[in-house]
């Protein structure tokens, strides 16, 4: 039986006091269960007040990324150590605005993947076609490539401890979600590939979020999947209300 992940990615909004309004409302309300993680990966500079003020809380606090180097001199980044010197302990990896507007690699993503897990950090590593990749049928060849190449080098435990994230770059933020059919047909596909290139034990364990115009109206279907384990969600889970009402469907 998989727990469920609902994590809200912020992206880039919230002024602090916004934030911190979230954080009061919500804070309280996320269930202690066994069915349903709470998370929200906000910007960089709310995290230390976020993680302080959910102390005790069932609410988990994540990052959106870091840098894979430890310390050293790379300008305007955000190292595992600093994160986890803070109480973080998600971090999204690979998002498809990293990938596309920050050139990030596969490469890339792998190495930080590793570097979350030498720090206790748990991934959430984003995949996910673009519109003209899944007109192309190229859909599964190229998740299936994501997904292993961010998994490369890592032990059996790890892959079956890491959270994956499948989000059709076309359905984000779009307001066109795919169908639960389709998200779920890719989800079975990740699963099958963790089976075939780790064992059939990490890809049971496993935990494979949705994400992609998530919201209220549509969660209950997606989670309702065989091999969905949770969402990713951006726009809706802005507000607190939003939120909530999406971990109460997970739980
Ligand atoms: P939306 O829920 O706004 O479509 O964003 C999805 C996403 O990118 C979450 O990481």
């Amino acid at each position: 039986m998989r727990k469920q992940v609902i994590a809200g990615n912020w992206k880039m909004n919230k002024t602090h006091r916004e934030a911190e309004d979230f954080i009061q409302t919500a804070k309280n309300e996320v269930p202690s269960s066994d069915k349903v993680e709470s998370v929200v990966c906000a910007p960089f500079p709310f995290l230390q007040k976020l993680v302080e003020e959910t102390e005790g809380t069932s609410l988990k606090i994540g990052a959106q990324n870091m840098h894979f180097e430890e310390s050293g001199a790379f300008t305007g980044e955000v190292s595992p150590v600093m994160l986890k010197e803070l109480g973080v302990t998600y971090v999204v990896l690979g998002h498809s605005e990293r990938r596309e507007v920050f050139n990030e690699t596969d490469e890339d993503i792998n190495k930080k993947v590793h570097a979350a897990f030498k720090h206790g950090l748990t991934p959430i590593i984003c995949v996910g076609e673009t519109l003209d990749q899944r007109e192309a049928d190229q859909t599964m060849n190229h998740v299936e490539s994501q997904v292993k190449k961010a998994l490369e080098g890592l032990t059996n435990e790890q892959c079956a401890d890491v959270i994956i994230a499948y989000e059709p770059i076309w359905a984000i933020g779009t307001g066109r979600t795919a169908t639960a059919e389709q998200a779920n047909e890719v989800c079975a596909h990740i699963r099958e590939t963790v089976s075939n290139y780790v064992n059939a034990d990490a890809a049971d364990a496993v935990r494979i979020q949705y994400g992609g115009s998530v919201k209220p109206a549509n969660v209950d279907e997606m989670l309702s999947q065989s091999d969905i384990d949770g969402a990713l969600v951006g726009g809706a889970s802005l507000e607190a209300d939003s939120f909530l009402k999406l971990v109460e469907a997970g739980k």
